[in-house]
C-alpha cells in the first residue's frame, strides 16, 4: 500500500520512471506520447541534454541561498532575460516556486502598491467566470471555476466574476466579434462603476484560456479595450500567464499578441518546463518604483523565491528555446497540428469546436452539433477519454465543467515544441481511438 497522499485516493497511477524526448515511460515500459506537457508545462520533453547540464553545474556550484541573505548569479540572469523579453513597461521579476504562488504575489503586489501610494480603499478584484489561477486560496478566489471552489467557497475572498470571452458560446446571433468585445469590455466597466472605481483594485485574466475552458483565445480587440477601462479608472491589469505563456501560443508572452501590456504578467508552467519547480511575477517599473520610493519592502516572501537552481534551469530552457528557434516552429507546429485536428473531428457530429493558438488548442465535446448541447455531466466524458488516452499511450488533459463549472467537456493538447511532424499524426490518431472509444463507452 502506497504511504503517498496521492491525487485521487480511489486511482491507480503508473509509476513514471524516465523520460524520452515527448515521452513519458512507465515501469513496464509503456510509453506515453505528452501531448499536453502534464498541464502545459514540458515545453522541451522529458530529456533535454542542456537542461540537465546546467542543473548539473548549478547544483555543483550552489544550489540554494536564502534570498534574505543573498542574490545569485542565476536569478539576476534570468531576470535580467525575462525583462529583456517582456511587453514593455514590465522591469523586474519576482522569482517564486510555482503558477499559485506566482499569483498570490501579483495580488499581494497590487494591494500593496495601492497601499504605498495612499489609495487604501482599493481592494476589490474583478476576474472572469471559467477561469484558473491556481489553487491557494487567494488564487482559488480569484479564479472563476466553478467545481474548483465549490467546497471552500467559505474561505475564499469576495472576488467579482465577470463573462470570459468565449466566442463559441458566448457570441450572440448577429453580433459581430467587434460588438461582442465591446459588450464584454462594457460588463468590465459596469462593474467597476457598480463597486466604485475607487474601490478597484485589479482585473485579472488569462489572455488564452487554458484548463477551465480548454485554449480558448479572445476575439480581436478585447484585450486592448478591457486594458482602456482599466486605465480609465485606475486599475491595475494583472494577466495570468501560467499556462498559455513562454512561448506556447507562438510568442514568449501571449499578450504580445494581444497588442497589450500589464501592470504584472503571472508565468510559471514552461518557464521550468518541468525540470525545477518555478514561477515568476514579472512587475511594472510603476509598482516597483511606488514600493521601492515608499516603504522599500515588499511585505511577502516564501523560503524558495529566487531558488538559484530553479533559475538556472529557467534560464536554460529559455536559452534553449530561443537558440533552437523554437517559437517559429511553435507556430508551424500548431499550424499543423490544427490542419490534422480539422482533417480528422472538422465534421466530427462530437466536436463542436476546435480552437486555440501555437501549440495551446483545445476541442469542445458536445451531444448535438447544431445546438451545441453538451453531454450529461454525469456520464463524465472527459474522464473516459483520459482513461482511454493512457491505454492507447497517449497523454492529454480533458476536463469537464466547460459551460458553467458542470456541463461540457473539453480537451486540451499542449505538446512539447520539439515534436517531429510524425508525432502529430501519433497524437491525432490516438486521440481520436481514445475518443472513439470513450463515446462508445456511453
Ligand atoms: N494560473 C493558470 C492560468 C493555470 O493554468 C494554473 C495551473 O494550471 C495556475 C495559475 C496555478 O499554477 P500551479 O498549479 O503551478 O500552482
Amino acid at each position: 500500500m502506497s504511504h503517498v497522499f496521492h491525487r485521487n485516493l480511489k486511482q491507480h497511477y503508473p509509476m513514471a520512471v524516465k523520460g524520452d524526448g515527448p515521452y513519458l515511460i512507465d515501469s513496464q515500459d509503456k510509453h506515453y506520447l505528452d501531448a499536453s506537457g502534464g498541464a502545459a508545462v514540458s515545453c522541451l520533453g522529458h530529456s533535454d541534454a542542456d537542461v540537465i547540464e546546467a542543473i548539473r553545474r548549478q547544483v555543483g556550484q550552489l544550489a540554494y541561498a536564502h534570498t534574505s541573505f543573498f542574490t545569485n548569479e542565476p536569478m539576476e540572469s534570468l531576470a535580467d532575460y525575462l525583462v529583456a523579453k517582456a511587453p514593455e513597461g514590465l522591469s523586474s521579476v519576482y522569482f517564486v516556486s510555482g503558477g499559485s504562488e506566482a499569483i498570490e504575489a501579483a495580488l499581494k503586489l497590487a494591494r500593496q502598491y495601492f497601499i504605498e501610494t495612499g489609495q487604501p480603499e482599493r481592494k476589490h478584484l474583478i476576474a472572469r467566470r471559467q477561469s484558473y489561477h491556481g489553487n491557494t486560496l487567494g488564487a482559488l478566489a480569484t479564479g472563476g471555476n466553478e467545481w474548483r471552489r465549490r467546497q471552500f467557497e467559505p474561505l475564499l475572498i469576495d472576488v467579482s466574476h465577470v463573462s470570459p470571452c468565449y466566442a463559441y458560446r458566448g457570441l450572440r446571433d448577429g453580433e459581430s466579434l467587434e460588438g461582442y468585445a465591446i459588450r464584454l469590455a462594457a460588463e468590465l466597466e459596469e462593474e467597476i462603476q457598480r463597486l466604485g472605481p475607487e474601490n478597484v483594485m485589479a482585473f485579472v485574466a488569462e489572455p488564452v484560456v487554458g484548463a477551465t475552458l480548454g485554449a480558448v483565445t479572445a476575439v480581436p480587440g478585447y484585450f486592448t479595450r478591457v486594458r482602456e477601462v482599466c486605465d480609465r479608472h485606475g486599475v491595475l491589469l494583472i494577466l495570468d500567464e501560467v499556462m498559455c505563456g513562454m512561448g506556447r501560443t507562438g510568442s514568449l508572452f501571449a499578450a504580445e499578441q494581444e497588442g497589450v501590456t500589464a501592470d504584472l504578467i503571472t508565468v510559471a508552467k514552461g518557464l521550468g518546463a518541468g525540470y525545477q519547480p518555478i514561477g515568476a511575477t514579472l512587475v511594472s517599473a510603476r509598482i516597483h518604483q511606488a514600493i521601492a520610493d515608499g516603504s522599500g519592502f515588499f511585505q511577502h516572501g516564501h523560503t524558495y523565491i529566487g531558488h538559484a537552481t530553479a533559475c538556472a534551469a529557467a534560464l536554460a530552457v529559455q536559452h534553449a528555446i530561443e537558440d533552437r528557434q523554437l517559437l517559429s516552429r511553435v507556430v508551424q507546429l500548431g499550424e499543423g497540428l490544427h490542419e490534422r485536428l480539422d482533417e480528422c473531428f472538422g465534421s466530427h457530429p462530437n466536436i463542436g469546436d476546435i480552437r486555440g493558438r501555437g501549440l495551446f488548442r483545445g476541442i469542445e465535446l458536445v451531444a448535438d452539433r447544431d445546438r451545441k448541447q453538451p453531454f450529461d455531466p454525469d456520464l463524465k466524458l472527459h474522464a473516459r477519454i483520459k482513461k482511454a488516452a493512457m491505454t492507447h499511450g497517449l497523454m492529454c488533459y480533458p476536463m469537464g465543467g466547460t459551460l458553467d463549472g458542470r456541463q461540457g467537456d473539453h480537451v486540451l493538447l499542449a505538446p512539447p515544441f520539439i515534436l517531429e511532424d510524425h508525432h502529430l499524426d501519433e497524437l491525432t490518431d490516438k486521440l481520436d481511438r481514445a475518443i472513439q472509444d470513450a463515446l462508445s463507452s456511453l
